[in-house]
């Protein structure tokens, strides 16, 4: 057992029905790390959250930061509830915290249809969606986040902040990724979204990635603006690959991207920086199926599996890449050969349901 590399993972399983798909992945977990072996991970659970703030003033506290610092990768549930405010009306969202604190500028989110799984357009090309949306996800219009004015109750404003080193990071891990999925069977396309026709951010926003581009001439590209993207997004999916964008625009195209392979329920996402990662479903808490057993944890599972893929590349431990395609391949199988289908997608098996029956396939 000498040769087991071990990884200290952050777990914060948040508010809702997070803290539900938070033990089904925790499940998946350790049955996939004890199949493949070579790995292990030690979970270090923390509150955080709405409920938290209602209980202590706090959405995440120093200790709970400092042990995501120390951690190889953060695991996060959901955050956040309607009736839980800061007292300038937003929400509490640590999630977006972390995404600033450790400049997790590129929010990975693979968009995937499953074989066999629920779908919104009737095209049959659309089972063939298969792209992943970067959103910038540390500066754009939420770097207003905490510093809108609202000047004499009569005007408010909030700032657009666009800058060079983080658009080319960015911009360079969409080229990387591209490649990536090139060498895998995929277009290797590179589509930008922006609004470079109106305002002077976008415009730069667009001048880098074209810089950026120029340095990447394996990839192809495609420039859109966001509401022409918005209508590709329903009649054209299927042709897009690795798509990029800024924080606001990739906030409500990643909402529209889930939507077309089932909903919130089959939307995985990883917030990468440089140092530091948070893996998370892209959905909410959703107080109004929390506490019933019914949320899916897909999009938490297949999270969880996008941790381990990235720790493995980062580590270079083929066992936690190995255990991350496992626990895909067990999740896809599960749902295409209909062992599951979740209150969600109109069927009737809830959060315990779809791990068990990963976990079996895990195993098998
Ligand atoms: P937020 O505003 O933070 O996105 P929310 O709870 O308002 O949070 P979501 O959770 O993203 O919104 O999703 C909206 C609705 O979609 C939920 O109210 C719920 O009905 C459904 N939903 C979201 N996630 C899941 C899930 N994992 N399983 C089943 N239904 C879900």
């Amino acid at each position: 057992m000498n040769n087991v590399k071990e990884f200290r993972i952050a777990v914060l399983p948040g508010d809702g029905i997070g803290v539900e798909v938070m033990a089904a992945a925790q499940e998946v977990l350790a049955a996939a790390q004890a199949k493949v072996g070579g790995f292990r991970l030690v979970n270090d659970s923390h509150d955080a959250g709405a409920n938290l703030y209602r209980e202590i003033g706090t959405a995440m506290t120093e200790e709970t930061l400092r042990a995501a610092e120390a951690a190889d990768a953060i695991l996060l549930g959901a955050c956040g509830l309607p009736d839980v405010r800061y007292p300038d009306g937003t929400e509490i969202a640590p999630q977006v915290d972390l995404r600033f604190h450790f400049g997790l500028y590129a929010g990975v989110r693979p968009v995937k249809a499953l074989p066999g799984g629920p779908l919104a357009l009737a095209d049959p090309r659309a089972a063939g969606i298969d792209f992943v949306l970067i959103r910038e996800s540390t500066e754009g219009l939420f770097a207003a986040r905490g510093k809108g004015q609202v000047i004499d109750d009569r005007e408010a404003r909030d700032t657009m902040v666009i800058t060079r080193p983080t658009s080319e990071k960015l911009f360079d891990f969409a080229f990387q990724l591209a490649a990536r999925r090139r060498a895998g069977g995929s277009a290797g396309k590179v589509t930008l979204i922006d609004k470079a026709n109106i305002f002077a951010s976008m415009a730069f926003f667009r001048k880098v990635f074209d810089e950026r581009a120029a340095a990447h001439p394996e990839v192809a590209t495609e420039r859109l603006y966001v509401d022409a993207a918005a209508l590709d997004f329903v009649r054209r999916p299927w042709e897009f690959d690795v798509l990029v964008t800024e924080n606001m625009f990739g906030d409500i195209l990643s909402d529209l991207a889930a939507g077309l392979v089932g909903g919130m329920g089959f939307a995985p996402s990883g917030d990468i920086g440089d140092d530091n990662a948070v893996f998370q479903p892209a959905h909410g808490t959703a107080p109004d199926i929390a506490g019933q057993g019914k949320a899916n944890p897909t999009a938490m599972i297949q999270s969880a599996a996008m941790m381990l893929d990235w720790l493995g590349h980062r580590h270079d431990i083929a066992a936690c890449i190995e255990a991350a395609q496992l626990i895909d391949e067990a999740m896809v199988e599960a749902i295409a050969k209909g062992r599951v289908r979740t209150y969600d997608a109109g069927g009737s098996d809830g959060t315990a349901a779809v791990s068990k029956a990963v976990i079996e396939l895990i195993n098998g």
